[in-house]
């Protein structure tokens, strides 16, 4: 790139609004993200009817079943592709808008 070329965008990047986006929007608050967002798993175990069809769909292994006839997830292995929560049919998983997924507890990722 020219100089002259990079100082003109250098001066006008000056006056321009920053394309990226704040990660605290003010403190302890988060940064706005889209409904459709996918992020963490929830998971209603009372909704839940233990059909199995969210571990037959996982492409990552995540979800297990329970000796209960539920299911438990291990977040860690979780993609955020969405189609446990797609396939359920009693509507019992659904992918929130939590991006912070992060511990330093491992027992923190595993969803029951
Ligand atoms: S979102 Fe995808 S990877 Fe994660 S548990 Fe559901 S099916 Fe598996
Ligand atoms: S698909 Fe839904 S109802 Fe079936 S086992 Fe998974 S969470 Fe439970």
């Amino acid at each position: 790139m020219k100089f002259g070329k990079m100082l003109r965008d250098a001066l006008r990047s000056l006056f321009r609004k920053p394309v990226t986006v704040e990660y605290l929007t003010k403190p302890g608050r988060m940064v706005p993200v889209s409904e459709r967002f996918r992020g963490r798993l929830t998971y209603d175990r009372d909704a839940c009817i233990g059909c199995l069809l969210c571990v037959r769909v996982c492409p990552s292994g995540v979800i297990a079943s329970t000796e209960d006839m539920k299911v438990a997830f291990n977040i860690s292995r979780c993609i955020l592709c969405g189609q446990c929560a797609e396939i359920c049919p009693k509507e019992a998983i659904k992918l929130s808008t939590q991006f912070e997924i992060i511990t330093g507890n491992k027992n923190g990722l595993i969803l029951k």
